[in-house]
């Protein structure tokens, strides 16, 4: 067994968006120790965005998707390992064991380790012709396979299928999409929302088919008829798979931290032990924003976990209470969310759907809670800030264009 004691600093397991982004805000944040990243991927810091959308249409190169060049690691003296797991933490030695049986001590333990693809549990499931898109070694594969005239089938009506979906239109594939629920984005969005991404995929020729799930894939070595649970039988050359992500929670589990839907962690990204934090897709937190605690996936929220990290870390302590947003890529359709919607009493929409340009706003009592902006960047950016200041508004004015959102974002803030 391999034995090797670096100086204790900040070791983060996981060389994603959340782990990448910490190296550099602990460094812009005055840390001076040393910082080790550890990932199991090949590759440096990435951003997962691209996968289902500019990457695996072609026009996004590999080197495109790292967050920062090789060297802005090494000239921040950022100790990089990459392409090796942590298989476990030893509690008792403040240290991680690597998968090369090597030990690493750690000061402040940072767990950033994302999630891997919900995988369908079928037989046939794991057929070369059967992709899921989480990582770039998944779009290597995929793209290979993604050719003109091939049938493309979409297991899943959520951003990352609908996103698939996009791209194989553009890429000339016959592409049917089949989710379970009895609309699209039905976890995300506002049912008229749904409707309008299932009327303009539609029409750029994707066949959606709500209500419905996979009973079973048949074909060997590889699948050609996908079984659909209302007894149909679709003929496919390829499936991608979109039925969301699971936390990968194993190494706080293993050492006894709480887990629950995530790594349980407060608005500073501690967990239990004072010792060791998580950000990031795998961690459930707390938002003082929001008064609750969820777990997200999304780039903002992984970059402001960082930063609130390695606030902590650095001994300026600040509690995470940043409003949620993300956006989708589909067509020519960009589509930019702010705030939860969960909960609201009212909708209305400004613009035009036909024209697919207008933003859905969801009040709750009267004040913004959150919106749907598409193709409308500038709504976006307003309705961020009121949703944030959570100005009170009415749902005529949001409705009548002829009231500018600029004014009603400049009232003064309730108190
Ligand atoms: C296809 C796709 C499209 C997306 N599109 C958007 C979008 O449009 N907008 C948006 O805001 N968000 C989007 N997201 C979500 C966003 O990419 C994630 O929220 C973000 O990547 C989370 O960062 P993270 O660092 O928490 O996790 P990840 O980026 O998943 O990184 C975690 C890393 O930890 C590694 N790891 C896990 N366990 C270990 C271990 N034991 N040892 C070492 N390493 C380990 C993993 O292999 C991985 O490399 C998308 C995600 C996907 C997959």
């Amino acid at each position: 067994m391999v034995e090797t004691t670096p100086a204790a600093g900040v070791v983060i397991v996981g060389a994603g968006q959340a782990g990448g982004d910490l190296t550099g805000a602990l460094r812009v944040q005055g840390y001076t120790g040393p910082v080790t990243l550890i990932g199991d991927e090949p590759y440096p810091p990435y951003r997962r965005p691209p996968l289902s959308k500019a990457f695996l249409s072609g026009e996004a190169t590999l080197e495109s998707l790292y967050l920062r060049s090789a060297e802005s690691y090494a000239r921040q003296q950022i100790d990089c390992r990459f392409g090796i797991g942590v298989e476990r933490i030893e509690r008792n030695r403040n240290a991680v064991r690597l998968y090369d049986g090597s030990l690493v001590p750690y000061q402040h333990l940072v767990l950033a380790t994302g999630g891997r693809a919900r995988r369908l549990s079928l037989p046939g499931a794991n057929h070369a012709n059967v992709h899921y898109i989480r990582s770039i070694e998944d779009i290597l594969k995929l793209k290979g396979q993604m050719l003109p005239g091939k049938r493309l089938l979409i297991v899943g009506g959520g951003y990352v299928g609908l996103e698939a979906a996009s791209i194989g239109i553009k890429k000339g594939l016959d592409v049917t999409l089949i989710e379970s629920l009895d609309r699209v984005l039905a976890r995300v969005t506002a049912p008229e929302l749904s409707a309008f991404y299932e009327k303009a995929h539609r029409a750029r020729g994707v066949k959606i088919l709500t209500g419905t799930g996979v009973h079973a894939l048949e074909g060997d070595p590889l699948v050609d008829v996908v079984v659909l649970s209302d007894g149909r039988r679709l003929a496919a050359d390829l499936i991608v798979v979109g039925i969301g992500m699971i936390p990968n929670t194993e190494l706080a589990d293993t050492a006894q931290l709480k887990v629950l839907n995530g790594i349980v962690v407060d608005a500073f990204t501690r967990t239990e032990d004072p010792a060791i934090y998580a950000i990031g897709d795998c961690s459930n937190h707390e938002n003082v924003f929001l008064a609750r605690r969820l777990r997200l996936e999304s780039v903002p929220n992984a970059a402001e976990q960082a930063r609130v990290c390695a606030a902590v870390i650095c001994g300026k302590p600040q509690p995470y209470g940043a409003v949620p947003w993300f956006w989708s890529d589909q067509y020519d359709l960009k589509l930019q969310m702010v705030g939860l919607s969960e909960g609201y009493d009212e909708l209305v929409i400004r613009g035009d759907m036909d024209k697919e340009s207008f933003s859905a706003f969801y009040l709750r009592k009267g004040i913004l809670i959150s919106a749907d902006a598409v193709n409308r960047p500038q709504d976006f950016m307003l309705a961020k800030r009121m949703v944030t200041d959570r100005t009170p508004v009415t749902a005529a004015q949001l409705r009548d264009e002829g009231t500018s959102l600029k004014s009603l974002a400049a009232q003064p803030k309730p108190a």
